[in-house]
Protein backbone atom coordinates (compact mmCIF):
# COMPACT_ATOMS: atom_id res chain seq x y z
CA UNK A 1 0.00 0.00 0.00
CA UNK A 2 1.65 3.31 -1.13
CA UNK A 3 1.78 5.94 1.85
CA UNK A 4 -0.71 8.16 1.81
CA UNK A 5 0.36 11.65 0.94
CA UNK A 6 0.19 14.01 4.25
CA UNK A 7 -2.65 16.68 4.54
CA UNK A 8 -3.46 19.05 6.90
CA UNK A 9 -5.54 21.95 7.75
CA UNK A 10 -6.08 24.86 10.09
CA UNK A 11 -9.72 25.44 10.18
CA UNK A 12 -10.58 28.45 12.10
CA UNK A 13 -13.99 29.76 12.61
CA UNK A 14 -14.22 33.79 11.30
CA UNK A 15 -16.03 34.55 14.51
CA UNK A 16 -12.93 36.85 15.85
CA UNK A 17 -9.71 37.76 14.66
CA UNK A 18 -7.16 35.31 14.38
CA UNK A 19 -6.28 34.00 18.00
CA UNK A 20 -2.31 33.57 18.77
CA UNK A 21 -3.34 30.11 19.90
CA UNK A 22 -5.10 29.46 16.36
CA UNK A 23 -1.90 30.64 14.84
CA UNK A 24 -0.15 28.64 17.13
CA UNK A 25 -1.67 25.54 15.65
CA UNK A 26 -1.59 26.91 12.12
CA UNK A 27 2.49 26.98 12.50
CA UNK A 28 2.43 23.23 13.84
CA UNK A 29 -0.03 21.85 11.14
CA UNK A 30 2.46 24.20 8.52
CA UNK A 31 5.72 22.68 9.82
CA UNK A 32 4.74 18.85 9.55
CA UNK A 33 3.64 19.85 6.08
CA UNK A 34 6.50 21.43 5.43
CA UNK A 35 8.50 18.29 6.92
CA UNK A 36 6.82 15.71 5.56
CA UNK A 37 6.50 17.44 1.79
CA UNK A 38 2.89 17.24 2.47
CA UNK A 39 0.07 19.82 1.23
CA UNK A 40 -1.51 22.76 4.17
CA UNK A 41 -4.86 23.36 3.70
CA UNK A 42 -6.46 26.38 4.99
CA UNK A 43 -10.75 25.62 5.28
CA UNK A 44 -12.98 28.74 6.70
CA UNK A 45 -15.46 27.07 8.96
CA UNK A 46 -18.23 29.60 8.90
CA UNK A 47 -21.23 27.56 9.28
CA UNK A 48 -22.66 29.31 12.49
CA UNK A 49 -23.44 32.34 9.92
CA UNK A 50 -24.63 34.46 12.49
CA UNK A 51 -21.38 34.92 14.48
CA UNK A 52 -18.99 34.78 11.02
CA UNK A 53 -17.86 37.76 9.06
CA UNK A 54 -16.20 38.65 6.59
CA UNK A 55 -14.19 41.04 8.56
CA UNK A 56 -12.84 38.47 10.54
CA UNK A 57 -12.34 36.29 8.14
CA UNK A 58 -10.10 38.68 6.07
CA UNK A 59 -8.21 39.33 9.49
CA UNK A 60 -7.69 35.33 9.73
CA UNK A 61 -6.03 35.26 5.95
CA UNK A 62 -3.75 38.88 6.54
CA UNK A 63 -2.28 37.65 10.13
CA UNK A 64 -1.75 34.39 8.39
CA UNK A 65 0.12 36.16 5.26
CA UNK A 66 2.12 38.33 7.84
CA UNK A 67 3.46 35.37 9.51
CA UNK A 68 4.09 33.68 6.71
CA UNK A 69 1.72 31.26 7.01
CA UNK A 70 0.49 30.47 3.50
CA UNK A 71 -1.23 27.66 2.29
CA UNK A 72 -1.28 25.35 -0.57
CA UNK A 73 -5.05 25.28 -1.08
CA UNK A 74 -7.86 27.61 0.21
CA UNK A 75 -10.65 29.94 -0.49
CA UNK A 76 -9.04 31.97 -2.06
CA UNK A 77 -6.44 30.47 -4.32
CA UNK A 78 -8.89 27.05 -4.38
CA UNK A 79 -7.12 23.90 -5.11
CA UNK A 80 -8.25 20.48 -6.20
CA UNK A 81 -10.59 19.88 -3.43
CA UNK A 82 -12.96 22.73 -2.83
CA UNK A 83 -15.05 25.02 -2.14
CA UNK A 84 -12.83 25.55 0.97
CA UNK A 85 -15.51 27.62 3.33
CA UNK A 86 -17.87 25.67 4.53
CA UNK A 87 -20.94 28.20 3.82
CA UNK A 88 -19.98 27.04 0.10
CA UNK A 89 -20.48 23.76 0.72
CA UNK A 90 -23.93 23.69 2.39
CA UNK A 91 -25.61 21.40 -0.94
CA UNK A 92 -22.35 18.62 0.29
CA UNK A 93 -23.59 17.73 3.81
CA UNK A 94 -27.08 16.69 3.46
CA UNK A 95 -26.11 13.92 1.38
CA UNK A 96 -23.88 12.62 3.79
CA UNK A 97 -26.57 13.32 6.67
CA UNK A 98 -28.88 11.13 3.96
CA UNK A 99 -26.43 8.61 3.65
CA UNK A 100 -25.86 7.75 7.23
CA UNK A 101 -29.84 7.74 8.01
CA UNK A 102 -30.47 5.28 5.17
CA UNK A 103 -27.30 3.16 6.31
CA UNK A 104 -29.17 3.29 10.09
CA UNK A 105 -26.29 5.63 11.94
CA UNK A 106 -28.38 8.47 11.99
CA UNK A 107 -32.27 9.49 12.37
CA UNK A 108 -34.65 12.68 12.00
CA UNK A 109 -35.34 14.35 15.28
CA UNK A 110 -38.56 16.52 15.85
CA UNK A 111 -37.90 17.85 19.33
CA UNK A 112 -38.03 21.34 20.13
CA UNK A 113 -35.94 23.55 21.89
CA UNK A 114 -38.68 23.89 24.65
CA UNK A 115 -38.51 19.80 24.73
CA UNK A 116 -35.22 19.62 24.83
CA UNK A 117 -34.65 22.08 27.61
CA UNK A 118 -36.76 20.11 29.92
CA UNK A 119 -34.49 16.83 29.05
CA UNK A 120 -31.78 18.83 30.23
CA UNK A 121 -33.68 20.21 33.29
CA UNK A 122 -34.50 16.61 34.22
CA UNK A 123 -30.97 15.77 34.21
CA UNK A 124 -29.90 18.64 36.16
CA UNK A 125 -32.18 17.96 38.81
CA UNK A 126 -31.02 14.02 39.19
CA UNK A 127 -27.49 15.38 38.87
CA UNK A 128 -27.03 12.64 36.18
CA UNK A 129 -24.76 13.71 32.46
CA UNK A 130 -27.48 14.68 29.97
CA UNK A 131 -28.25 12.39 26.93
CA UNK A 132 -31.01 12.80 24.44
CA UNK A 133 -33.81 10.48 25.23
CA UNK A 134 -33.82 8.65 21.84
CA UNK A 135 -37.83 9.42 21.78
CA UNK A 136 -37.54 10.81 17.83
CA UNK A 137 -35.57 6.95 17.54
CA UNK A 138 -38.29 5.14 16.79
CA UNK A 139 -40.64 7.36 15.15
CA UNK A 140 -42.62 5.61 12.42
CA UNK A 141 -43.23 6.65 8.96
CA UNK A 142 -46.53 8.53 9.44
CA UNK A 143 -45.24 10.08 12.35
CA UNK A 144 -42.62 11.47 10.57
CA UNK A 145 -45.11 12.43 7.89
CA UNK A 146 -47.12 14.12 10.35
CA UNK A 147 -44.91 16.34 12.11
CA UNK A 148 -43.46 17.48 8.94
CA UNK A 149 -47.22 18.32 7.79
CA UNK A 150 -46.87 20.60 10.78
CA UNK A 151 -44.54 22.22 9.22
CA UNK A 152 -42.00 20.69 11.77
CA UNK A 153 -38.66 20.70 10.35
CA UNK A 154 -36.41 17.99 11.86
CA UNK A 155 -32.91 17.67 12.92
CA UNK A 156 -30.33 14.58 12.16
CA UNK A 157 -29.17 12.72 15.06
CA UNK A 158 -26.40 10.47 14.68
CA UNK A 159 -27.41 7.29 16.49
CA UNK A 160 -24.43 6.29 19.12
CA UNK A 161 -23.47 2.57 19.62
CA UNK A 162 -22.31 2.11 22.91
CA UNK A 163 -18.93 0.86 22.87
CA UNK A 164 -15.51 1.64 24.05
CA UNK A 165 -13.39 3.94 21.56
CA UNK A 166 -9.54 3.71 21.52
CA UNK A 167 -7.69 5.84 19.78
CA UNK A 168 -3.84 6.57 19.56
CA UNK A 169 -3.55 10.29 19.64
CA UNK A 170 0.12 11.25 17.99
CA UNK A 171 0.90 13.70 21.71
CA UNK A 172 -1.45 12.06 24.11
CA UNK A 173 -1.00 8.42 23.55
CA UNK A 174 -3.99 6.09 23.79
CA UNK A 175 -6.87 7.10 24.44
CA UNK A 176 -10.37 5.73 25.46
CA UNK A 177 -13.62 7.05 25.62
CA UNK A 178 -17.04 5.10 26.68
CA UNK A 179 -18.78 6.16 24.02
CA UNK A 180 -22.00 5.24 26.36
CA UNK A 181 -21.66 8.54 27.76
CA UNK A 182 -21.83 10.39 24.44
CA UNK A 183 -25.87 10.59 23.91
CA UNK A 184 -27.08 10.57 20.46
CA UNK A 185 -25.82 13.86 18.73
CA UNK A 186 -26.75 16.43 16.30
CA UNK A 187 -25.28 16.15 12.99
CA UNK A 188 -27.84 18.79 10.79
CA UNK A 189 -29.56 21.42 12.22
CA UNK A 190 -33.23 21.77 11.44
CA UNK A 191 -32.24 24.71 9.14
CA UNK A 192 -30.71 22.68 7.04
CA UNK A 193 -27.06 23.52 8.24
CA UNK A 194 -24.31 21.58 9.60
CA UNK A 195 -23.47 21.05 12.95
CA UNK A 196 -19.62 21.26 13.89
CA UNK A 197 -18.56 17.82 14.40
CA UNK A 198 -20.25 16.85 11.15
CA UNK A 199 -19.23 19.40 8.68
CA UNK A 200 -15.39 18.82 9.87
CA UNK A 201 -15.81 15.23 9.64
CA UNK A 202 -17.09 15.67 6.11
CA UNK A 203 -14.99 17.72 4.92
CA UNK A 204 -11.86 16.39 6.07
CA UNK A 205 -12.65 13.05 4.60
CA UNK A 206 -13.71 14.93 1.14
CA UNK A 207 -10.14 16.74 1.76
CA UNK A 208 -8.06 13.89 1.95
CA UNK A 209 -6.60 14.93 5.65
CA UNK A 210 -4.38 12.24 7.12
CA UNK A 211 -3.83 14.46 9.99
CA UNK A 212 -5.84 16.51 12.44
CA UNK A 213 -3.65 18.76 14.68
CA UNK A 214 -5.34 20.80 17.11
CA UNK A 215 -5.62 21.95 20.21
CA UNK A 216 -7.28 19.69 23.01
CA UNK A 217 -10.00 21.80 23.73
CA UNK A 218 -11.20 19.57 20.78
CA UNK A 219 -10.82 16.11 22.21
CA UNK A 220 -13.82 15.41 23.59
CA UNK A 221 -15.01 16.20 19.75
CA UNK A 222 -12.69 13.34 18.22
CA UNK A 223 -14.98 10.37 19.70
CA UNK A 224 -17.78 11.67 17.98
CA UNK A 225 -16.00 12.69 14.91
CA UNK A 226 -14.15 9.06 14.76
CA UNK A 227 -17.61 7.66 15.34
CA UNK A 228 -18.93 9.42 11.95
CA UNK A 229 -15.56 8.49 10.22
CA UNK A 230 -16.21 5.24 10.96
CA UNK A 231 -20.53 5.28 9.87
CA UNK A 232 -19.57 7.04 6.49
CA UNK A 233 -17.07 4.33 5.84
CA UNK A 234 -13.93 6.51 5.45
CA UNK A 235 -10.40 6.53 7.08
CA UNK A 236 -9.90 8.28 10.00
CA UNK A 237 -7.25 10.95 9.67
CA UNK A 238 -4.53 9.97 12.88
CA UNK A 239 -5.15 13.13 15.69
CA UNK A 240 -2.56 15.22 17.43
CA UNK A 241 -4.20 16.80 20.08
CA UNK A 242 -1.65 19.89 21.87
CA UNK A 243 -1.51 21.40 25.23
CA UNK A 244 -3.27 24.25 25.64
CA UNK A 245 -1.76 28.07 26.19
CA UNK A 246 -2.53 29.39 29.37
CA UNK A 247 -2.01 32.92 30.87
CA UNK A 248 0.71 33.81 33.44
CA UNK A 249 -2.24 32.91 35.53
CA UNK A 250 -2.34 30.07 34.84
CA UNK A 251 -6.15 30.59 33.74
CA UNK A 252 -7.10 30.82 30.33
CA UNK A 253 -5.48 32.94 28.03
CA UNK A 254 -7.95 36.01 27.20
CA UNK A 255 -7.44 39.73 26.47
CA UNK A 256 -7.21 40.72 29.61
CA UNK A 257 -3.86 39.54 30.12
CA UNK A 258 -2.76 41.71 27.10
CA UNK A 259 -2.94 40.99 23.10
CA UNK A 260 -4.89 37.83 22.12
CA UNK A 261 -5.14 38.22 18.23
CA UNK A 262 -2.32 38.12 16.10
CA UNK A 263 -3.47 41.20 14.35
CA UNK A 264 -3.40 43.30 18.00
CA UNK A 265 0.35 42.00 18.64
CA UNK A 266 1.38 43.63 14.93
CA UNK A 267 -0.72 46.76 16.04
CA UNK A 268 1.90 47.22 19.38
CA UNK A 269 4.81 46.44 17.45
CA UNK A 270 5.76 42.55 17.81
CA UNK A 271 7.93 41.01 15.21
CA UNK A 272 6.06 38.31 12.82
CA UNK A 273 9.44 36.35 12.96
CA UNK A 274 9.60 36.36 16.74
CA UNK A 275 5.82 36.12 17.48
CA UNK A 276 6.28 32.95 15.28
CA UNK A 277 9.34 31.73 17.29
CA UNK A 278 7.69 32.24 20.72
CA UNK A 279 4.61 30.29 19.61
CA UNK A 280 6.91 27.39 18.30
CA UNK A 281 8.35 27.28 22.29
CA UNK A 282 4.40 26.79 23.05
CA UNK A 283 4.58 23.01 22.93
CA UNK A 284 7.82 22.69 20.73
CA UNK A 285 11.19 22.22 22.44
CA UNK A 286 14.33 22.79 19.87
CA UNK A 287 16.55 19.67 20.10
CA UNK A 288 19.63 21.43 20.69
CA UNK A 289 18.66 24.29 23.38
CA UNK A 290 18.78 27.00 21.21
CA UNK A 291 15.14 29.12 21.25
CA UNK A 292 15.59 31.99 18.92
CA UNK A 293 14.96 30.03 15.58
CA UNK A 294 13.72 30.94 12.11
CA UNK A 295 10.78 29.01 10.35
CA UNK A 296 13.12 26.97 8.34
CA UNK A 297 15.44 25.97 11.09
CA UNK A 298 12.31 25.19 13.48
CA UNK A 299 11.30 22.79 10.32
CA UNK A 300 14.32 21.45 10.77
CA UNK A 301 14.27 20.27 13.78
CA UNK A 302 10.58 19.45 13.98
CA UNK A 303 9.10 16.39 15.32
CA UNK A 304 5.15 16.27 16.06
CA UNK A 305 5.34 12.90 17.85
CA UNK A 306 7.92 15.18 20.28
CA UNK A 307 5.28 18.12 20.72
CA UNK A 308 4.25 18.85 24.68
CA UNK A 309 1.29 17.15 25.95
CA UNK A 310 1.16 19.76 28.86
CA UNK A 311 -0.03 23.53 28.76
CA UNK A 312 1.89 26.11 27.84
CA UNK A 313 2.00 29.03 29.94
CA UNK A 314 2.62 32.16 27.93
CA UNK A 315 4.89 34.25 29.35
CA UNK A 316 4.35 38.05 27.84
CA UNK A 317 7.94 39.06 29.13
CA UNK A 318 9.72 36.11 27.61
CA UNK A 319 7.81 37.57 24.36
CA UNK A 320 8.87 40.81 25.17
CA UNK A 321 12.70 40.21 25.60
CA UNK A 322 12.41 37.87 22.23
CA UNK A 323 10.96 40.75 20.16
CA UNK A 324 13.75 42.86 21.98
CA UNK A 325 16.01 40.33 19.88
CA UNK A 326 14.83 40.29 16.89
CA UNK A 327 14.43 44.05 16.35
CA UNK A 328 18.37 44.31 17.60
CA UNK A 329 19.15 41.60 15.33
CA UNK A 330 16.66 42.66 12.04
CA UNK A 331 18.10 44.17 9.09
CA UNK A 332 17.71 48.05 9.46
CA UNK A 333 16.39 48.56 6.40
CA UNK A 334 13.61 46.37 6.82
CA UNK A 335 13.48 47.35 10.62
CA UNK A 336 12.99 51.17 9.33
CA UNK A 337 9.98 50.01 6.41
CA UNK A 338 8.52 48.50 10.10
CA UNK A 339 9.05 51.39 12.36
CA UNK A 340 7.78 53.96 10.20
CA UNK A 341 4.11 53.50 10.76
CA UNK A 342 4.67 53.72 14.15
CA UNK A 343 5.96 56.74 13.74
CA UNK A 344 2.69 58.72 11.62
CA UNK A 345 2.11 61.48 14.34
CA UNK A 346 5.55 62.65 13.60
CA UNK A 347 7.11 64.31 10.53
CA UNK A 348 9.40 62.22 8.86
CA UNK A 349 9.60 64.26 6.13
CA UNK A 350 12.08 65.92 8.53
CA UNK A 351 14.99 63.48 7.44
CA UNK A 352 16.18 61.63 4.88
CA UNK A 353 15.30 58.32 4.51
CA UNK A 354 19.24 57.51 5.59
CA UNK A 355 18.85 59.40 8.17
CA UNK A 356 15.48 57.91 9.15
CA UNK A 357 17.27 54.63 8.97
CA UNK A 358 20.63 56.29 11.62
CA UNK A 359 17.43 57.60 13.61
CA UNK A 360 16.12 53.49 14.16
CA UNK A 361 19.37 52.33 14.53
CA UNK A 362 20.56 54.39 17.64
CA UNK A 363 17.43 53.97 19.71
CA UNK A 364 16.83 50.58 18.84
CA UNK A 365 18.82 49.09 21.53
CA UNK A 366 16.33 49.47 24.44
CA UNK A 367 13.49 48.49 22.25
CA UNK A 368 11.02 45.65 23.63
CA UNK A 369 8.54 46.62 20.73
CA UNK A 370 8.55 48.83 17.64
CA UNK A 371 5.59 51.27 19.68
CA UNK A 372 8.27 51.74 22.20
CA UNK A 373 9.85 54.15 19.24
CA UNK A 374 7.04 56.75 19.62
CA UNK A 375 8.47 57.68 22.76
CA UNK A 376 12.11 56.70 22.42
CA UNK A 377 12.43 58.98 18.71
CA UNK A 378 10.10 61.71 20.16
CA UNK A 379 13.30 64.37 20.74
CA UNK A 380 14.75 63.89 17.00
CA UNK A 381 10.88 65.19 15.34
CA UNK A 382 10.04 67.57 18.41
CA UNK A 383 11.48 70.26 20.11
CA UNK A 384 12.20 68.56 23.50
CA UNK A 385 9.67 67.69 26.58
CA UNK A 386 11.76 69.63 29.79
CA UNK A 387 9.48 68.94 32.18
CA UNK A 388 11.33 65.56 33.46
CA UNK A 389 14.60 67.66 33.42
CA UNK A 390 13.86 71.39 34.80
CA UNK A 391 15.37 70.55 38.46
CA UNK A 392 18.46 69.25 36.57
CA UNK A 393 18.36 72.05 34.67
CA UNK A 394 18.20 74.58 36.90
CA UNK A 395 20.85 72.86 38.93
CA UNK A 396 24.43 75.54 39.29
CA UNK A 397 26.14 72.78 37.39
CA UNK A 398 23.97 72.31 34.11
CA UNK A 399 24.16 76.17 34.15
CA UNK A 400 28.29 76.06 33.85
CA UNK A 401 28.11 73.29 31.63
CA UNK A 402 26.25 74.40 28.99
CA UNK A 403 26.77 77.89 29.56
CA UNK A 404 30.38 76.49 28.12
CA UNK A 405 29.09 74.15 25.54
CA UNK A 406 27.18 76.71 23.87
CA UNK A 407 29.99 78.21 23.20
CA UNK A 408 32.42 75.72 22.46
CA UNK A 409 30.07 73.59 19.92
CA UNK A 410 29.90 76.27 17.78
CA UNK A 411 33.57 75.09 16.61
CA UNK A 412 32.95 71.46 16.27
CA UNK A 413 33.00 69.82 13.10
CA UNK A 414 30.26 68.19 12.54
CA UNK A 415 31.49 66.29 9.63
CA UNK A 416 33.87 64.48 11.48
CA UNK A 417 32.27 61.80 13.88
CA UNK A 418 35.59 61.04 15.11
CA UNK A 419 36.63 64.37 16.28
CA UNK A 420 33.35 65.14 17.98
CA UNK A 421 33.62 62.14 20.02
CA UNK A 422 37.23 63.40 20.99
CA UNK A 423 35.65 66.71 21.67
CA UNK A 424 33.48 65.87 24.04
CA UNK A 425 35.67 63.53 26.43
CA UNK A 426 37.80 66.50 26.29
CA UNK A 427 34.88 68.74 27.77
CA UNK A 428 33.89 66.22 30.40
CA UNK A 429 37.83 66.33 31.35
CA UNK A 430 37.93 69.83 31.30
CA UNK A 431 34.74 70.03 33.95
CA UNK A 432 36.03 67.27 35.84
CA UNK A 433 39.34 68.89 36.38
CA UNK A 434 38.51 72.20 36.70
CA UNK A 435 35.15 71.39 38.90
CA UNK A 436 35.18 68.23 39.86
CA UNK A 437 32.07 67.13 37.81
CA UNK A 438 31.58 63.39 37.42
CA UNK A 439 31.81 63.06 33.34
CA UNK A 440 28.46 61.10 33.38
CA UNK A 441 26.99 64.38 35.74
CA UNK A 442 28.39 66.57 32.56
CA UNK A 443 26.70 64.71 29.73
CA UNK A 444 23.06 64.53 31.71
CA UNK A 445 23.27 67.99 31.92
CA UNK A 446 24.02 68.32 27.99
CA UNK A 447 21.72 65.46 26.70
CA UNK A 448 18.89 67.01 28.85
CA UNK A 449 18.95 70.16 27.11
CA UNK A 450 19.08 68.34 23.83
CA UNK A 451 16.77 65.85 24.23
CA UNK A 452 14.59 66.60 27.58
CA UNK A 453 15.91 63.20 28.82
CA UNK A 454 18.71 61.91 31.01
CA UNK A 455 19.13 58.83 28.79
CA UNK A 456 18.87 57.99 25.15
CA UNK A 457 21.16 57.29 22.33
CA UNK A 458 24.17 57.64 21.71
CA UNK A 459 24.96 61.65 22.39
CA UNK A 460 27.36 61.95 18.94
CA UNK A 461 24.82 59.93 16.92
CA UNK A 462 22.24 62.48 18.84
CA UNK A 463 24.17 65.58 17.31
CA UNK A 464 25.33 64.23 14.05
CA UNK A 465 21.37 63.37 13.47
CA UNK A 466 19.91 66.66 14.61
CA UNK A 467 22.43 68.87 12.82
CA UNK A 468 24.66 72.11 14.12
CA UNK A 469 22.07 73.81 14.23
CA UNK A 470 19.12 72.60 15.40
CA UNK A 471 21.67 71.83 18.33
CA UNK A 472 22.51 75.45 18.78
CA UNK A 473 18.77 76.33 18.31
CA UNK A 474 18.03 73.85 21.49
CA UNK A 475 20.90 75.13 23.63
CA UNK A 476 19.91 78.71 22.50
CA UNK A 477 16.39 77.79 23.97
CA UNK A 478 17.38 76.81 27.09
CA UNK A 479 17.55 79.90 29.40
N1 LIG B 1 -13.31 25.56 13.50
C1 LIG B 1 -12.70 24.85 14.58
C2 LIG B 1 -12.03 25.85 15.51
O1 LIG B 1 -11.82 26.99 15.11
C3 LIG B 1 -11.67 23.88 14.03
C4 LIG B 1 -11.50 22.72 14.88
C5 LIG B 1 -10.71 21.62 14.21
O2 LIG B 1 -9.54 21.87 13.90
O3 LIG B 1 -11.26 20.55 14.01
O4 LIG B 1 -11.77 25.55 16.64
Amino acid sequence: MTEQKTRVRIAPSPSGNLHIGTARTALFNYLFAKKTKGDYVLRIEDTDLDRSSEAYKQNIFDSLKALGLSWDEGPDIGGQYGPYKQSERFDIYPKYAQMLIDKGYAYECFCSNEDLDKEHEIANEKKIPYKYSRKCLNLTPEQKAELKAKGIKPSIRFKVDYKELVFCDLVKGELKFDTSLIGDFAIMKSNGTPTYNFAVVVDDMLMKISHVIRGEDHISNTPKQILIYEALGAQVPKFAHLGMILAPDRSKLSKRHGATAVSDFIKEGYLTEALLNFVALLGWSPSDGVEIKNVDEIAADFRIKELSSSNSVFEYDKLNWMNGQYIKKMDIKKLTDLALPFLKEYDTSLYSREKLEKIIEVTREPITVLKDLVFDTQYFFEKPDYSEVQELLNSELSKKVLEKFKGDIKDYDFNNTQELHDKLADFRAYFKENYGYKPKETMWAIRAAITGRTRGADMVEILLILGKQEVIERLEGIS
